[in-house]
Parts: C-alpha cells; structure tokens; sequence
C-alpha cells in the first residue's frame, strides 16, 4: 500500500476574498496541517499581496512541510451597495475565477484529494464536483444565519416578504424552523433578504450559494447554536462545527508548543499595536471598543451621531475607522477620518484605522464592544467574554445581532437607530447600569467556548472527526 496519499491527502482550501473568510480559513488550514496535511491555500491575488504586506503569514506557514500558497487573479466588482457588490462579484467569479481554478485543480501536481470551499462560493462546490473530487463546503457565517439564509424559499413561499415599509419591520417571520417566536423582518440578512419586491435581484444571492452544500464545517460550537445545529441536520445529517476557530487554533498551538501567548495576524489592513500602549494605562473593564469590521460604510451624518453619542457617554472608548468606510451625502468616500475626531476629546477616546482586534477584545481594560455582529467579530467577543451593542449593517450581521440579545442575553440591540442619544444610553447602559446582567451570561458563554474547543470538547471532539472522515475518504 502506498503510504504517502494515505498519510497526507492534498486538500486544496479556497476562501472568498474577505477579510473574515481569509482569517477562518486560514485558521482552519493551519489545524489542518498541524494534523500532517499536505495543504495548498487559493487567494485571489489583490488580496493575498495585501496579506503578505502587512503579515508575517508566508514565514509563518513556512514550518509546515507541505504547505503552499497559491493565488489565482483577483476580481473587482465596483458598486457602493454591499449587496449588489456582492452580487457582481459572484457574477464575475462565476465568469472569470471558475474556469481558472478548474484548471487549477485538474492540472495539479500532486494531485488534488480534496477541496474545502468558502460556503459562498458555489463556483467552488460546482468544480470539485465536475471534476469528481470529494469537497466540503467551509461556513464563516454563524449556524442561525445560515439556516436563515437557507429558509428564505419557505419564507416567500408562505408570502411572509416583500415587507411593506418600516411599520412592517417588527413583524414575525415563522417559517425559519427553530425561530419561530423571535426572529423578526429586520431580523433577515439586511441588503439581501428584507426585501420591497419579491423580484429584487439580491434576494436569493446567499440562499443559492450556501444551497450547494452537502456537507458543512460552521465556525461555531454546539454549546452556542445547538437548537439551531438541531434544524440544520434534518437537512444536513453531516455538520462539523470546530469553532471559535481562533480559539481552536489558539488552544491547539499552546498545548503542542507549550506557548502561553500566542498572537498570528491575519490582517489585510497595517495593524495600529499602539492602541495596545493606550490600553495598559487605562482601568480594568474601563473601555468600550468600536469596531465595524472590514466591509461596513457608513455615512459622515451616522459617524457623528456615533461620536456625539460616545463622547456624551463620558466612557472612554477605543475606536476602529477605516479612512475608507465614510462616504458624503453623494455617497463618495471621504478617504479620511474627519478633523473634528483626529484633534477633538483625545483623552476620552483612542482612534485607530485598523487594530489588532482579538487582542484588542482580550485586554482587561475592555469593558464593552460596540460591533457590526460580523460572525467574527461576535465570536471573539464571546470568547473575551465582552458584552456587546449591536448595530448590525447587511447581510448575516443582522441575525447575529438578534441571537446576540435576545436568544443568547449577551448584549443590547440598538434596532438600527443611529442617533446620538441611543448611542449614548446604550453605552451607559452596557458598561454601567444594565452591566450585571451580561457579566454572568458572557462570562458563562465564554466558558462553555472555551470548553468547547479544550481536548474532549465538543469542536475538538468534531475536528477530530473531520480529520479522520477526510483520512478515511482517501484510503
Ligand atoms: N479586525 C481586526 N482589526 C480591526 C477590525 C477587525 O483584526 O480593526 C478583524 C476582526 O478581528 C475579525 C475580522 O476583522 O476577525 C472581521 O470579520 P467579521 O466577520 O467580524 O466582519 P466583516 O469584516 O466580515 O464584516
């Protein structure tokens, strides 16, 4: 019997060009080749030249025998919607991104035992099963946004959408199994799913690319999602749920190289460490952190009314603006955090263009988070055991956002208000008056996390399952 492919199957992981999909899968890797491996790793070129720039992630992945990275050409979609971006962008991967990586995969040397897809990318799933190789579908989305994204068939079906202008906006939607009682039209997948025409372009994007799975790995752990995880598996009997994968690779990494600290950037933006300085001379749980993630644009009017609101707080807070998420009332980017935040209040606020966020959430001077609900975002928080407030913006982050208040009790929902008032008693609400309520919850979530991904937890027990799955198929 030959015992090379036994030993170490090539697996071929392929993420979508973002900066939440590239920091799972890339974790994700990693585990993968901490169980011997052979892993080639596909970026689209415009994004891994921004990795390699501000990371050390070549040298890093350079330990491991085996490993490779390879890029195939980047896609540029332009539309300031996220969701018709998205939608482009799916158009053109579809045209030009598609043909490429099947030649990829079929000229490959070794050859390619198995693929793991980004969940968004149906293109990826259509390859690997054109081709005859075995592939799983890799989620960076929660399980409850998923299974959203999943139902919206049943949801139109039943004519539970269009909604019908804001005054519809609190009304249930009971055709997502499992949601029945608490998921509500604002709820849905903002910019795709809460839609004014059932004709609307966006509206089936997610649904279709996540549709092509057969089998799934979620970042997420079933001490979190398993009433959800339950509904899943009528569906999908073969779910890996390995999650808070940073934590996962984390805890794996210290029990093997016996490191308490562990820190790996997967940043594609240049990391602002001297927030970190800031943070070590302020007092314990005295900080709020603002962040909106990657993707989220938002207007000078919105930016104000959060700064308004925070500096009103009088709670100190620590900022992240990409110079690029404001835009003017034309919808133009400003590409510059406004002068009035760069020389006003310093003392009572720290503004950063990008931070280094895991470690950032895991500082004892942090006291609250205000998020967008990205999934990633939301389970570091849980792992740091911070409360938040949400203010979700498109797509899964309003799902996250309504698990996050009122199924897990682990923060405030700002119901997409943006006004300086709200921003102002949400903050004092979360790090003072409201804040018993969530120090237990997070602090019980944050150990069942911990838990789950600890030797004989429910994630460690389910990579371990996934591994030996991927071994046995290749046998
Ligand atoms: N992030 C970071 N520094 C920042 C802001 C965000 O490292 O200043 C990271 C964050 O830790 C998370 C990712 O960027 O892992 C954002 O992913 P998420 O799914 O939360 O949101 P998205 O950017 O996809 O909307």
């Amino acid at each position: 019997m030959e015992q090379g492919p036994i030993l170490s199957p090539h697996i071929l992981i392929f993420p979508a060009p973002g900066q939440g999909h590239v920091n799972s899968l890339l974790k994700l890797a990693e585990l993968l080749c901490l169980a011997g491996f052979k892993i080639t790793f596909i970026n689209f070129q415009n994004i891994h030249e921004r990795l390699v720039r501000h990371t050390d992630v070549e040298a890093r992945f350079s330990k491991y025998y085996g490993f490779q990275f390879k890029t195939i050409p980047g896609c540029e979609a332009e539309d300031p919607r996220p969701a018709d971006w998205v939608r482009k962008l799916f158009q053109e991967m579809e045209v030009k991104s598609k043909p490429i990586f099947k030649k990829m995969v079929i000229e490959s040397n070794p050859a390619v035992n198995y693929i793991i897809g980004d969940g968004v990318m149906g293109f990826v799933y259509d390859v690997a099963v054109e081709v005859g190789i075995p592939t799983i579908q890799m989620h960076c989305i929660s399980a409850c946004s998923f299974w959203t994204f999943f139902s919206i068939p049943d949801v139109v079906a039943a004519h539970q959408l269009p909604i019908k202008g804001k005054e519809d906006m609190d009304r249930l939607i009971t055709e997502v199994p499992g949601m029945e009682r608490f998921l509500r039209c604002r709820d849905l997948p903002g910019g795709f799913c809460q839609v004014s025409h059932i004709s609307d372009p966006n509206l089936f994007v997610i649904t279709k690319e996540i549709r092509q799975s057969q089998a799934l790995i979620i970042n997420t752990f079933e001490e979190l999602e398993g009433p959800i995880l339950s509904q899943i598996r009528i569906r999908y009997p073969k779910i890996y749920t390995i999650g808070p994968l940073h934590n996962h690779l984390k805890t794996k990494l210290r029990s093997i190289e016996k490191q308490e600290s562990y820190s790996s950037s997967t940043s594609l933006w240049e990391v602002d460490r001297t927030c970190i300085t800031w943070l070590d001379n302020q007092p314990s749980q005295s900080v709020l952190y603002v962040s909106f993630g990657s993707i989220t644009i938002m207007t000078r009017q919105q930016l104000m009314e959060f700064w308004h609101g925070l500096v009103n707080s009088k709670k100190k807070f620590l900022w992240v603006i990409r110079p690029e998420c404001v835009i003017n009332q034309d919808g133009d980017n400003l590409g510059e955090i406004p002068e009035q935040l760069q020389e006003g209040e310093k003392e009572k606020g720290y503004i950063v263009k990008w931070a280094p966020q895991e470690e950032v959430l895991a500082h004892k001077a942090i006291g609250g988070f205000l998020t967008h609900c990205g999934w990633n975002s939301t389970l570091e928080s849980i792992v740091a055991g911070v409360p938040m407030i949400c203010w979700p913006y498109f797509a899964d982050q309003q799902v996250n956002g309504r698990f996050v208040t009122e199924v897990w009790k682990l923060g405030l929902d700002m119901n997409d208000v943006c006004d300086r008032g709200v921003v102002e008693k949400m903050v004092n609400d979360l790090m003072v008056d409201k804040r018993e309520e969530f120090v237990k919850s997070t602090a019980r979530m944050a150990e069942l996390a911990r838990k789950s991904v600890s030797e004989g937890g429910s994630s460690s027990s389910c990579l371990n399952r996934l591994i030996e799955d991927i071994r046995l198929m290749n046998m």
